[in-house]
Formats: structure tokens, sequence, C-alpha cells
């Protein structure tokens, strides 16, 4: 029979598919030796047993569970329900990669009208007995019995207007007692039912809600953004409790050991005394910072700092962990690797190989790709910051820079995102229904909350600017207003707030590009010592390709030709060269084209020095160039002087049903080869010039799109090539150059052999190869396939990140077929999937020579071409 169920001793870190990752660290620190509270893991196989089943506990199940539980008394010499000696656990959901705030966790699970004798007896402290006893209520109402927490919040605040009291604390036992009898009120009202008494129901029925919280919408929005496998299931964690809310000798805390913003190498975190669980974190009292623990608790700070120097050398990683002192004595309760901002990850991975504590290899391969995003956006100009002075300053949650207007729900940030406009999500503090906004928002300002609050750790694993425990705000959510320094903000006004100071100012400020640190560099340097991938960009103008060099672009994989056409004077050549009736008229139009393009791809070639670029030769269909409107039209004929219906007649015949399966590509230039050789002689021509001018030697790689078939190809090359040549004896000049295609459409990469013949490259464009593959339409359905992401029926977007099942087949085969005929075949992809990091995996592996993706991009591909390498390496080592 599986085993569903483990003992904290009977694990360890490795398991964390079996325990989740909060019971195999929890097991982890017990097999060291640290001073863990006792229990134990039900396993995410029991959780997805009981969706496989039908969402039925077995009996085998309760009965391993049971047997746990004796062994978690015996272990305790406490007894579940015993009035003179209960046992108190904490139920602890844990899924195997961390999901901050998704799951919920259950304390002082076991108490009941008996048991909390009890715990007021040995205790000696009635209140805190009475006080664990309502808190129990109130989350299992909440988590289990699914009673809204704010009906207990205005009992509670309630019972505190009554006595004048301003914190919890001061309320009194015979207060918390009549709390609670109010509380099982609202039960029976609520459910019809009383409050369960026996603690073995308790528990059940909470490891239930735990599976049960896997499939939340929470949770399952969570695992989308973050692509988590939904089939994973989660673990429980069944623990005995520790009680940071004894009294003045007791606490709770969070912390980091490097800094989770910044890297630095110091313990970082927060601590709350005479509190419990969730207190810190919850934002509901501001905490203080942890090394003011070393004058209240001299001797357990020591001893955690210790723990904490252990851990880190233990898992080689930056840890967050959780503790709670009792009454003088320090418990673990959690430990994982900590999320960090990339700023921080940068640091920490660079500093751990100084200290000889990783490798290289490690420190690439730690760092999130898409992460480095978040360095790369911009912040406010030293100018703005200098010329506005901040209205208030709350803590620096998670760096960044953004201006927006304010909002105060996240469905009305929503909406005003789907209005177009740009927003900041304004909230007193924020929970996971919060999370809709958040991932709008261009930044997240809290009025309450610490570094380690919802806001601050969700905005931080978004890369999102976040201002948290800002207290200078204050928030009327009813009223739409946010008071500050003295203004009334209402919804809709501009602010401004960086993540990096805390700061807020009023209006907007100048954003600009930051500065990259060394450390940054070093990664870099190691990401490319060790990829094997080339990185280029895709890139039509001087500066998108100049910015892209400076990001460590080596080339540009893909350079649209269509945009060079919008110009003012050039759409009308454009135009003038399309609604021609006659080819010696197109001529005329293309000579007049011929001069723009011809300094535009100067212009590129210059950026890119000796870098390889790709110049692909018109695409999209011609109706994209031409008016539609009668009145657009009428302007047209008059000023080619042409009859407005038969130029009218002449724009209905180029509308298409489904133009992405229509006139374009290749098929244009078959129709009109003019175009092509108006193109060919535009790119030699400034290669020519380039290298008379200033000695540069351009090898110019000429790109024909849109190829299903050999003989389309050899038809426009055929075209280039003579331009070229005839281009060569008129110049006296000669440059080198080679021609290739693109392969997206799924018949070119099945007859890649043959294709191969014509072309000295291919380009994988696997944004259309994609939508001929799946039968999707790019352009008209995003709504259909992100509800099928919801649905689960696809698990990513095929459009971000490549179908390499599908669509990966068909370039592995022409990869396989193109390399047989032409060894020497250059191999690359230009689609969006270039700067995707497991799409850069799948290139790495087939073999590609490079990926080419946008320019902030071409940082992420850099790590992830590297990390590709890595990962090979790793597998090779466990082939092994
Ligand atoms: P999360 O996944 O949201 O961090 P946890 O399971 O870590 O949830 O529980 C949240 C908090 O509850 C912990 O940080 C800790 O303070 C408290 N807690 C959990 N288990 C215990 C326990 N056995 N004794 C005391 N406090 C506990
Ligand atoms: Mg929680
Ligand atoms: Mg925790």
């Amino acid at each position: 029979m599986a085993k569903y169920v483990y003992s904290f001793n009977e694990g360890n870190k490795d398991m964390r598919y079996v325990l989740g990752g909060k019971g195999a660290n929890l097991a982890e620190m017990t097999k060291i030796g640290l001073p863990v509270p006792f229990g134990f893991t039900v396993t995410c196989q029991a959780c997805n047993k009981y969706y496989e089943d039908g969402k039925v506990v077995s009996d085998d199940l309760v009965s391993e569970i049971m047997a746990k539980l004796e062994e978690l008394e015996a272990v305790s010499g406490k007894k579940f329900g015993d009035p003179d000696n209960p046992l108190l656990v904490s139920v602890r959901s844990g899924a195997p990669f961390s999901m901050p705030g998704m799951m919920d966790t259950i304390l002082n699970l076991g108490l009941n009208d008996d048991s909390v004798l009890g715990v007021a007896k040995l205790t000696n402290n009635e209140r805190f007995a009475y006080d664990s006893y309502r808190r129990f209520i109130q989350m299992y109402s909440d988590i289990v019995l699914e009673i809204k927490k704010d009906k207990f919040d205005k009992i509670f605040d309630g019972k505190k207007a009554e006595r004048g009291v301003e914190f919890d604390v001061e309320l009194t036992a015979e207060d918390l007692k009549e709390i609670i009898e109010d509380y099982k009120k609202l039960v029976v009202a609520e459910i019809g039912k009383g409050f369960p008494e026996d603690p073995k129901d308790q528990l059940m029925e909470a490891v239930l809600a735990v599976f049960r919280s896997w499939n939340t919408e929470r949770a399952v929005l969570y695992r989308e953004l973050n692509n988590i496998d939904s089939t994973l299931g989660t673990a429980v964690n069944v623990q005995e409790m520790v009680f940071g809310n004894m009294g003045d000798d007791s606490g709770t805390g969070v912390a980091f050991t490097r800094s989770p913003s910044t890297g630095e190498k110091k313990v970082f975190g927060e601590f709350l005394v005479n509190a419990q669980g969730e207190d810190v974190v919850a934002g509901i009292r501001t905490p203080q910072p942890i090394a003011e623990m070393e004058q209240t608790f001299p001797e357990v700070y020591k001893e955690f700092t210790k723990i904490a120097e252990l851990l880190e050398n233990h898992y080689k990683n930056m840890q967050d962990m959780e503790f709670t002192v009792e009454r003088g004595k320090l418990y673990m309760l959690q430990t994982r690797d900590g999320k960090r901002t990339a700023q921080a990850a940068v640091k920490v991975a660079v500093d751990m190989v100084d200290e000889g504590l990783i490798t290289k290899e490690t420190a690439v391969s730690r760092i999130e790709p898409d992460q480095i995003g978040q360095l790369l956006h911009p912040k406010f100009s030293d100018a703005d910051l200098a010329a506005n002075e901040a209205v208030a300053k709350g803590l620096p949650a998670s760096p960044g820079a953004a201006s927006g207007q304010i909002f105060f729900t996240a469905e009305t940030a929503k909406a005003a995102v789907e209005d177009g406009k740009k927003v900041v999500l304004v909230r007193a503090e924020t929970s996971p229904e919060d999370l809709a906004g958040m991932v709008v928002a261009e930044g997240i300002l809290t009025e309450r909350g610490g570094m380690t609050s919802h806001a601050a750790v969700v905005a931080r694993g978004m890369g999102k600017c976040c201002v948290a425990g800002c207290s200078a705000i204050k928030i009327d959510e009813e009223a739409g207003t946010m008071t500050v320094a003295g203004n009334i903000l209402k919804e809709g006004d501009i602010i401004s707030i960086d993540g990096s100071s805390g700061c807020v100012y009023l209006g907007e400020l100048e954003m600009v590009a930051p500065d990259l640190s060394n450390d940054f560099a070093q990664i870099m340097k190691w990401a490319d010592e060790i990829r094997r991938l080339k990185v280029r960009t895709n890139a039509d103008t001087p500066a998108d390709a100049a910015q892209a060099v400076k990001f460590g672009a080596e080339g540009i994989g893909l350079c649209r030709t269509e945009h060079m056409f919008f110009g003012e004077d050039r759409i009308k050549a454009m135009r003038r060269m399309i609604l021609a009736d006659e080819e010696s008229e197109r001529r005329e139009a293309l000579a007049l084209l011929l001069p723009y393009q011809k300094s535009d791809f100067k212009g590129i070639f210059e950026a890119m020095e000796d870098r390889p670029v790709t110049i692909r030769l018109i695409d999209p269909p011609l109706h994209e160039f031409v008016p539609h409107t009668d009145e657009e039209i009428q302007v047209l004929a008059d000023e080619f002087g042409l009859d407005f219906t038969k130029l009218k007649h002449r724009v209905s015949e180029l509308k298409e049903f489904n133009p992405m399966l229509g006139h374009r590509g290749c098929r244009l230039t078959i129709t009109y080869p003019e175009i092509a050789e108006m193109q060919a002689e535009a790119i030699i021509m400034a290669a020519i010039e380039l290298k008379k001018e200033k000695g540069l030697e351009v090898v110019p790689e000429i790109m024909i799109p849109l190829v299903g078939n050999v003989k389309e190809l050899a038809y426009v090359k055929k075209y280039v090539v003579e331009t070229i040549e005839k281009v060569f004896e008129r110049e006296g000049e000669k440059v080198d150059y080679i021609v290739g295609t693109m392969i997206e459409i799924p018949r070119a990469a099945l007859t890649a052999d043959e294709i191969a013949k014509e072309a000295d490259f291919f380009s994988f464009g696997t944004n259309d190869l994609t939508q001929m593959t799946l039968g999707f339409s790019r352009d008209d359905t995003g709504r259909i396939i992100k509800e099928y992401v919801e649905k689960g029926v696809f698990e990513e977007d095929p459009f971000q990140s490549l179908d390499q099942t599908g669509v990966g087949q068909l370039v592995q085969i022409a990869v396989e077929k193109g390399r047989k005929v032409n060894p020497y075949l250059k191999l690359g992809i230009c689609g969006e999937h270039g700067g995707d990091p497991s799409s850069i995996d799948f290139c790495h592996r087939v073999g590609l020579d490079y990926v080419s993706c946008s320019p902030f991009r071409v940082p992420i591909a850099r790590l992830a071409a590297a990390q590709a390498v890595v990962r090979e390496n790793s597998n090779a080592e466990a082939d092994k």
C-alpha cells in the first residue's frame, strides 16, 4: 500500500513532490537537528487521490492520519482534546512550489470548550487560552466552514469599541469569552449547526479544506501566472503548536538570510512581540525590524542568526524563514529559498560565487530569466526626483517606478486598464482577492503592512513596483478618495511611486532607463561564457538595433521592411506602386522608394557594425498599405490624377477574406518580382556604400518569407541574385551576401531537404508556423486561447511558449532534413518564442545556431541560453 503520511523525521528536503516544499523543509530541519515542533505531513499524492476518487477521503488515509496523530501525541506527551493536557496543532498547506497567500493555515486546532480549560490551567493564563480559542474559531470558520472573516471581525471590533480599547491585547479573558459565545452563535446562524467540538473531526475537516484550497480560483490563477503544474496537488502539514502570544517573552517573526530587495548580506526581517502566526504577514500590526530583537531577546537572537547562517550554508541559497519564540525558546516553523527581486537575485548569486558557496553555473541558473526584465525597467529621472518633493514615504517593498491613475479596488483598476489607462492600485492592504488588480497595475501602494506583507511578496514576485506600509496616506474606499499630506486625491488622479525608495509623489514623473550594476554584467559575462546559442534581435530601426547591441545582441535575426514604407512620402510612393496597372508604373514608384530603403538599411547596418543582419523582403498583404474610406480614396485619386471609381475598384480587389493566408510573403514578389528587385538592390547598395565609405564589411542575409515549396524560393531568389549581379557590375564593387528563407509554413518544414538546396539559412518564423500548424488565427483567437488556458485545455498560450510537441516536431524535422542536405545551413528562430526561456531551451536542444528576440529580451535570452546548457549538463549528470 502506498504511504500517504510521513512524520517529520521520515522525510528530507528532496521530497518536495511528496511532502510539498514546506513539509520537505520541515523534515530537513528536523533531520539536521533544528528546533522544529514535531508533526507529520499528508502527501500531495493523498490530495491527488482525493480528487481522483471524486473528492472522497479513503478509510485508509483516515487510519494512517490517526496513527500518525497517536505518534504525535506520544512524542509531545499531550492528547488531542484532553482537558488536562491538550495537544493543539496547526494545519498548514504546502504545495511542491511555494504559493504565498494562496493556501490557508489553521492554527490552534484541537481547541474546544474542554481543552480551552486545560490550556488556561497549563499556561496559568486564561486570557491567552481564550484568545487562542477565539482565533481558532475565526480561522476555522473562515477556511473550513466558509463563513466570511469580517463577520467575526465585526463582533471583535464591536467588543473593543464597547470596552473602549485600542489594542487587541487590552481585551480581558472575560471579554474574550463573550466574544467566543457570540462567535458560536454566528456559526449556528450561518450554517445551521454548532461549531465542531471533536478535535479529530476538526482535523479531518481541516485536511479536506486544504485539499479543496488547491482548486480555489485564486490558487488556480496563481498557478497560471507562475506556470505551476496543476496536477501536483498540495500536501498538508499537521504540527504541534507553539505560542508566540504567551506574553512579552514570546513573539513571532519572518526573516531572510539576506535582503530580498537588495541582496545585502545581513539578516533581514521583522518580528512582533506577543503575537501569533499571520499577524506579521497580514499587515495588521506594523512589526519591528528584526535587528531590534537583539535587544528584546538577546539569547534567542544569537541562536536565530546562527541557525540562519547554518540554513544558508546547508541549502546553499538565501533562505526565507518563519519562527516563533515561546517563553524565550526559539522554534523554527519554516524555511525555503527566499523570493527576491532581480537586483537581489543577481547580487546574491555573484556574492555566493565569491564566497565559494556555489559555482558560476549555479549562479547563472539561480536567476529567473523573466526577472531580468525588472532590472531593465525604467526608473524616475534624477532631475524629476530632485524637483519633486515626496508627499509620503512608505516601505520600499519592490523596486522600480510607476506613474498612473489611482484606483482603490481590483475591479475598478482592472476596468480602468481595459479602458487603456495606466493605473496605480492603492489599497489599505492587499489580499489574494486583489491579485487580478495587481496584475494589471503599473504599481501598488498600500497603507499598511511590512516588507513581507502580501502586497510586498506578490509584487516582488511579479517584478512590479510596490510601496507598502505607507501610513501617511489615508484611504477612504467608500468615498473613493485618498488623503496624503493635506491633499485629497480622487480616483483617477495621477501619482508616482518609487518602489526603491518608498517615496510617493503627486503627478507624473519622468522615467529613464536604468543603469545596470557590475553584478549584472558579471552574471551576463558568465552566461555568455556558458551558452552555445547566439542571441540576435528583431529590430527594424537603427535606434532599436543600437539598444539591442547595448543589451548584447550579436546580430539581427529579423529586420522587417514593411514599417519602412509608412513615412509620409514613402506611403505615397508605396500606394502608387500598389495601385499601378502597369509594370512600368510600378517600377517608377519603386524607384522613388529605393533611396529610402537604402538609407534605412545603411542606418541599421551601421548600428550593427560587422554583425550579421537578416532582412526579410516585403511580407504583409498589400491592402494594409492602401486607404479604405471613400474620403481617403478620393484624396488619393486627386493626388494621383486617377479616376475615383477605378481606384476604389482596385482597392476593393485587394481585400481578402483571409489575408493571413492570402496574397502576402513571397506570393507578392512572385506576382511583382520588381519589388524584390528593388529591395535587393537597396540592401546591396547599402552594403556597398558602407564598404566604400567606412570600410565596413557587412554580409547581408536576404530572407524570402512564406515559402512552402522550394520552387517559390527558387523563383524569387533568381530575381534577387540577378539584380545583385547587375549591381556588382554597375558599381564595380562586390560584397558577400547570403539568401535564405523563413520556415513558417508546415510544408516548408516537411520538405526542408528540398528547400535547403536553395537556401543558405533557415529562420523559423514560429508565429506563423504556430498559427498554421494549430489552425488558430493569431489575430483573432487571443480570447479563445485565454479561455483554453483558463480551462486547462492548453497549458500555455502556444504563441507565447512554443508548442514543443507539435510545432516543435516540425522545427526538429526541418533541422534534421535541412542539415542533411546542407551541413552549413545557418539555423535560427525569429518568432516571439525567441525570447521565451522554455522555448529557448528547446532551440538549444534541437541545435539551432541562434535565437532572435526584441531588444529588451536580449539579456533574458542570453541568460536562458546559458541555463539551457546548465540544464543539459545536469541532465547528463543525472543519466550517469
Ligand atoms: P504560509 O504558507 O502562508 O506561510 P504557514 O503554514 O507558514 O502559511 O503558516 C503561517 C504562519 O502560521 C506561520 O508563519 C507561523 O507563524 C504560524 N504557524 C504555523 N504553524 C505553527 C505552529 N505549529 N505553531 C505556531 N505557529 C504556527
Ligand atoms: Mg497563509
Ligand atoms: Mg509560512
